[in-house]
């Protein structure tokens, strides 16, 4: 990594401490025991695999028509596809983010009718996104040190180089089994430019 791509890291820098702000806060207004706090945290987490696959096959690959649209999906993902090495496209901007934990917290809100139940859940899906962050950045910027690691490698730099249409999951791919766009991880798949 090059002095200065720090800057680049801001997701790490917003999130991390927000979401300790957030459990503090929540365990000091709330009266739920650590079971319960817990359970809603994982919770969060486990929404965030959602989100992700959500997010990438829904918003990123959106077969857009107005300029407008289509330069949001550029920025947003298509750029990251055109350069998957450039560290400027790797991380979510915040733009992105911050929009969109509104809009799950008042999701989960609604759900749970407890604010304090519904930052807990946030803070996890928070946790879950920043896996997601690391994951993804370590996919294409480092060498895996774990078989897991290798298996998320080959995974997402397939969806890169042979279908972008199918392996929408980063931190899992689940999600793709589930709905559908899961395909295995050929060992004689061919993989430009990244190598594992
Ligand atoms: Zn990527
Ligand atoms: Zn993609």
């Amino acid at each position: 990594m090059e002095s200065g791509d720090w800057r680049y890291f801001k997701p790490f820098f917003l999130y991390l401490p927000a979401g300790l702000g957030l459990l503090i806060w929540a365990s000091a207004h709330a009266s739920m025991s650590s079971w319960m706090g817990g359970g809603l945290f994982l919770a969060g987490m486990i929404s965030w695999t959602l989100l992700e696959y959500g997010i990438h096959r829904g918003l990123f690959h959106f077969p857009a028509r107005s300029p407008r649209m289509k330069s949001f999906v550029y920025a947003a993902h298509l750029a990251h596809h055109e350069n998957p090495t450039d560290i400027r496209h790797i991380f979510a901007g915040l733009s992105t983010s911050i929009p969109v934990s509104v809009v799950w917290f008042l999701l989960f809100w609604a759900l749970l009718r407890q604010w304090s139940s519904a930052a807990v859940v946030l803070t996890g899906s928070w946790a879950g996104y920043l896996c997601y962050e690391f994951i993804h950045y370590s996919i294409h910027f480092r060498a895996p040190r774990t078989r897991w690691m290798r298996y998320l490698k080959r995974y997402h730099l397939l969806h890169h180089y042979q279908d972008e249409t199918t392996r929408f999951g980063v931190t899992t791919p689940v999600i793709d089994w589930l709905l559908g766009t899961y395909r295995p991880v050929s060992a004689g798949a061919s993989l430009r430019a990244q190598p594992d």
